[in-house]
């Protein structure tokens, strides 16, 4: 099941986005939980080994493990751009994002600028 809800009003557990590590090649080094900022991988202190433990955390489009992990060990289910392209058809979720952009905005007023403020920083 989803751990993060929804994605831009989509439930997250109908899109089917997370990395899948194949451990013939994996070398344990750790890097991938390292990465991770968002908590998908444990460490299985059995096997000494990572695993892919939230999957539903796994942020949509996002590879940069893969592109980490220096034995090419994590893959995804999809190319990201076709995935993420795929989605957006799809569940038309524009309206819903720039609703999203707009509370973004009303939350944390640092997070936009007015440019004559930065011409005179
Ligand atoms: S980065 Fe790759 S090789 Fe290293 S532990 Fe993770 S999956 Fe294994
Ligand atoms: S693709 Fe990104 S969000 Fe997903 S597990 Fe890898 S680093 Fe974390």
């Amino acid at each position: 099941m989803d751990d993060r809800g929804s994605w831009h009003g989509i439930e997250r557990s109908l899109l089917e986005w997370y990395p899948t590590i194949d451990s013939t090649k994996c070398n344990d080094c750790g890097m991938c939980i390292l990465t991770c900022g968002n908590d998908v991988f444990r460490w299985n202190m059995d096997r000494n080994e990572p695993l892919v433990q939230n999957p539903g955390k796994c942020v949509i489009g996002c590879t940069t493990c893969g592109k980490l992990c220096p034995e090419d060990a994590i893959s995804f289910p999809d190319d990201p751009k076709k995935f993420v392209r795929g989605v957006i058809l799809k569940y038309k979720i524009f309206p819903k994002v720039k609703q999203d952009l707009e509370e973004r905005i009303r939350k944390f007023p640092d997070h936009s600028v007015h440019l004559k403020v930065i011409e005179n920083e």
